[in-house]
């Protein structure tokens, strides 16, 4: 009888230093009606990384995301986008200006 093989639920180091969720992230679509709530304000305009999931206005006010870490989409002319120090709270940006072209000030 052995004991081993139990530990795979252990995330897998991200060699690059990206975060898992970033990738979730990024695929999301934003701006859409939430599902749970009525407009108006119901527009997903936040990301909850612990939950993974697009939230809006109601979806935070409810309190559901308050130990969470969400980040603010911000829409662009062209593209949904993430104030960079919004992102800094949460990782290195100065490893992921590939994957958001658009992630800089003004
Ligand atoms: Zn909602
Ligand atoms: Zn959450």
């Amino acid at each position: 009888m052995s004991s081993s093989s139990s530990d795979q639920d252990e995330p897998a180091e991200q060699p690059e230093g990206k975060p898992e969720w970033l990738d979730s992230f990024v695929q999301r679509t934003y701006f859409g009606s939430c599902e749970l709530h009525e407009p108006p304000k119901n527009q997903l305009t936040k990301y909850c990384i612990d939950c993974d999931s697009p939230a809006c206005f109601h979806c935070i006010d409810a309190g559901t995301h308050a130990e969470h870490r969400v980040l603010k989409i911000y829409r662009h002319v062209y593209k949904d986008v993430v104030l960079r120090s919004e992102m800094e709270k949460h990782i290195d940006c100065s490893k992921i200006q590939v994957f958001f072209p658009n992630l800089r000030t003004p």
